[in-house]
């Protein structure tokens, strides 16, 4: 199967066949750095970012831009409000965002371009569109003139009529049509502003992403992102400015667009100051929780956040975790007895085998993040019922599937960002490991792997005979070299990190 995406533009999924082959160009809007982002935010980055992320995957060549809005109204006020300059501000929660998508496993775009470093640039498109007809100006400010414009409204799918109807009633009476929206502001006293031909002012909001993404992905590219709310007015205006002044189309091939995160069946929104900050809910839970909590509904449908769903996810979560703990375990467990049957081997290596695949086919429809993780789930499931049976019956063939499939479920989970707590027992063990064995089982071993074996071995021997005072012992002694033991149903979990 091929990838397909919806496309805002069109209404419908379409194949996805890249401007340049092999390469993508994508562009989110990044945020208004005036305060700290919260839980809606997070999720149209943490969408973009599994897009980014799948993407490479599938083989291509992505070059990923999100701007910084560190010019604005909301900065200024904000910054009247701290009592710092509009660039402290900037500075302050630009910092923040930074921390915040780093905490919640985001990869960073290769272009990050901040508005007051292009002015220049805007203001030669601006200029451009006055020339050719589609902008004016009036005391310092500049306007885009949308009747000149045959195809705005074609993002939203609103006639100029309709747009008329949801206007609010404040509107600049200069303005030739009501639609018509700002592209340069004159700057008041005291307000940051740039010389421009129009007098001291500074760039609208829609002027920026247009020009800095065609700036970097040049005209015509390839993926076109941001939160459902950005599509009329701030991208239709995107489109209007930038065919308008490059006097060819397509600016963009896909336009995609995210959800909203609702709360007790409301959009979170800072105006509606039902916002759940990305820092205060990180205290709570881990960022995968959060990563998964989104992942588990389609990136354009909305989501419903509340402790229990996150809760929930958390429980899902621990499972894949348990798995792999399990698989550990099992890896290191010397002893190899009878096996299972050859027909229960060659099942679960096919589901080894064709899960990727699976994974591929969900994805490969519009990023459908929460089929791809029903297939994993899945698969955790079968590799659940293949481990039931190699505790029971460990051979050298049981063993040998055991690292494809803990390979494939981090490999899966990775590419939707979700970063397994590997605590692996791979590799270096402790080298006290050997005379630990040496002292409680009374045994010299060679290998480490051995060694600790026979330790867990002599604990569950020790819980057997109801000998809790062992028991406790060689638990707390591998504790001290940094083995974690969990007795659960499916026998013993043991986890290790390095002390
Ligand atoms: P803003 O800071 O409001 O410009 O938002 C930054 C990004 O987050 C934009 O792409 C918005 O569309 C998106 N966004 C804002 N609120 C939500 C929400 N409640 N759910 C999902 N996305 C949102
Ligand atoms: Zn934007």
């Amino acid at each position: 199967m091929s990838l397909k995406v919806y496309n805002t533009l069109t209404r419908k999924k379409e194949e996805f066949v890249p401007r340049d082959k092999g390469k993508v160009s994508m562009y989110v809007c990044g945020p208004t750095v005036y305060n700290y982002i919260h839980i809606g935010n997070a999720r149209c980055y943490v969408a973009f970012d599994v897009i980014y992320r799948y993407l490479k995957y599938r083989g291509y060549d992505v070059v990923y831009v999100r701007n910084l809005t560190d010019v604005d109204d909301k900065i200024i006020n904000r910054a009247n409000k701290e009592g710092l300059s509009t660039k402290e501000i900037a500075e302050k929660y630009i910092e923040a965002f930074h921390e915040d998508t780093k905490n919640i496993g985001n990869e960073s775009p290769q272009i990050e371009p901040r508005a007051t470093e292009h002015i220049n640039d805007m203001i030669k498109t601006i200029k451009c569109l006055i020339e050719n007809g589609f902008a004016y100006e009036i005391d310092g400010d500049v306007f885009f003139e949308v009747q000149k414009f045959d195809n705005y409204g074609k993002l939203s799918g609103r006639t100029l009529e309709e747009m008329r109807a949801g206007e609010r009633v404040d509107v600049d009476e200069r303005k030739r049509y009501p639609m018509d929206f700002a592209l340069w502001k004159s700057s008041k006293p005291g307000e940051p502003s740039w010389d421009s031909p129009w007098g001291k002012g500074r760039p609208g909001w829609h002027i920026e992403c247009s020009v800095m993404s065609s700036k970097y992905l040049g005209m015509g590219f390839d993926i076109h992102g941001g939160g459902h709310d950005l599509i009329f007015p701030h991208h239709e205006n995107e489109i209007a400015q930038a065919e308008a002044s490059a006097g060819k189309a397509p600016f963009v091939k896909y336009w995609l667009h995210n959800g909203f995160v609702n709360i007790s069946d409301e959009k979170m929104a800072k105006s509606l100051g039902n916002v759940i900050l990305v820092r205060e809910i990180l205290k709570e839970y881990e960022p995968n929780v959060l990563r998964m909590f989104f992942l588990s509904t389609h990136y354009r449908s909305p989501i419903s956040y509340s402790k229990g769903n996150l809760d929930s996810v958390a429980v899902a979560l621990e499972r894949i975790e348990n798995t792999i703990q399990r698989i550990d375990y099992l890896l290191y467990k010397s002893e190899e007895i009878a096996g299972t049957s050859a027909s229960e081997i060659e099942e679960f290596r096919e589901i080894i085998e064709g899960v990727e695949e699976k994974f591929i086919d969900a994805m490969d429809d519009d990023f459908n993040t929460a089929s791809a993780l029903g297939v994993i789930f899945d698969f955790v499931k079968e590799t659940n019922l293949f481990l039931e049976e190699s505790q029971k019956n460990l051979s050298k063939k049981n063993r040998d599937l055991l690292r494809p499939a803990r390979d494939k479920l981090v490999k899966l989970t990775g590419v939707l960002g979700i970063k397994l707590r590997e605590k692996e027992i791979a590799g270096e063990l402790p080298d006290e490991l050997l005379d630990l064995a040496k002292n409680i089982v009374g045994q010299e071993f060679g290998e480490k792997d051995a060694a600790l074996s026979a330790l867990t071995g002599a604990r569950e021997k020790a819980r057997e005979e109801r000998d809790w005072v062992k028991a406790d012992l060689i638990r707390n002694k591998l504790a001290s070299i940094g083995f974690a033991l969990k007795d659960t149903p499916q026998g013993c979990q043991i986890t290790f990190e390095r002390k």
